[in-house]
């Protein structure tokens, strides 16, 4: 019987070493915790009409209410399905005209919905969490 020796230059410690990181590795993954303190990342969430993804509160939300209301979810806590848009007219405008907004919401958004969501898209200010003083003129 032949024996094939292991090549030179090879130290057996180096194996050992390799099993053992490894084992270490396994040992060590983090385990997703459900009872653990609160996750740091913020949620994200993708804009309908250009894909941006941002942090859910620099998004509107735009709902579906159970009565087929479409309308802006100023609380982004409203029952219903939602879909989120950048803080903009363009991104509505983009949303409604390539049917983004259709398909996310499950629904053809009403056009009198439309209308007024555009007048409450242009209005909306985004709450913006600057800790500065308000400027002023
Ligand atoms: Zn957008």
């Amino acid at each position: 019987m032949r024996k094939t020796s292991p090549p030179e230059g090879t130290p057996p410690e180096g194996d050992t070493n390799m099993t053992a990181r490894a084992a270490l590795e396994r040992a060590v993954q983090p385990k997703p915790s459900p009872s653990g303190p609160k996750p740091r990342k913020l949620p994200i969430r993708t804009c309908v009409a250009c894909r941006t993804e941002r942090p859910k509160r620099d998004l509107v939300r735009i709902v579906r209410t159970a009565e087929g209301e479409v309308k802006l979810d100023a609380t982004g806590r409203a029952s219903g399905r939602g879909a989120y848009l950048c803080p903009n007219v363009e991104c509505l405008k983009t949303a409604v005209k390539r049917k983004a907004l259709h398909r996310a919401l499950g629904t053809e958004p009403p056009p009198e919905c439309l209308a007024a969501l555009e007048v409450e898209m242009a209005a909306f200010k985004p709450s913006l969490e600057s800790s500065g003083p308000a400027q002023t003129d």
